[in-house]
């Protein structure tokens, strides 16, 4: 798991950029909806399917008409966190990169950290951090993602407390 210090600031600030529109919708506190997705690209369809279980998602990528599929046989927040991670790809536009030259797993590792980011945004996670006293579980329930997720986020947000 190696993301510099400035991809992980710049995919943070385009997170928050999205929390600038979600304020918009009079969205304040979690959890993020997914329909912002749609608010943002009115072209998309989302759509819930059936697929083999080795696939949670993907999208198709078209200037007029974009999909993104999602695998029904997953979790509540495991298809949030999925939903978010596709729509990186979506608003980045690189999707031809293979997951197996360091370029695509860079950006696959930049989507995970745009999904975490903006699903668990910071200043929101702190607050329910706070409130909860770090009640890992409640705070993934409070923002519809796994406990893993929001484990992760606890851990990226000290690193990135620090560097602050
Ligand atoms: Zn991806």
């Amino acid at each position: 798991m190696s993301i510099s210090l400035d991809d992980y600031l710049e995919t943070e600030e385009q997170a928050e950029k999205v929390l600038n529109v979600l304020a918009t919708y009079n969205v304040y506190k979690p959890p993020v909806p997914t329909w912002i997705i749609q608010r943002m690209m009115p072209y998309l369809t989302m759509e819930l399917k059936s697929m083999p279980e080795e696939v949670i998602g993907f999208s198709f990528p078209n200037k007029d008409k974009s999909h993104m599929l999602l695998n029904e046989k997953y979790s509540y927040g495991a298809l949030r966190f999925t939903a978010f991670h596709e729509f990186y790809h979506l608003l980045n536009g690189k999707l031809g990169y293979s997951k197996d030259t360091p370029q695509g797993a860079a950006e696959e590792k930049k989507a995970d950290f745009f999904a975490a980011c903006l699903l668990m945004p910071a200043r929101w996670f702190r607050k329910e951090w706070e409130k909860t006293g770090g009640d890992i579980e409640k705070i993934a329930k409070i923002f519809g993602v796994s406990v893993l997720a929001a484990h992760m986020r606890a851990l990226n947000l000290e690193h990135y407390l620090r560097k602050n």
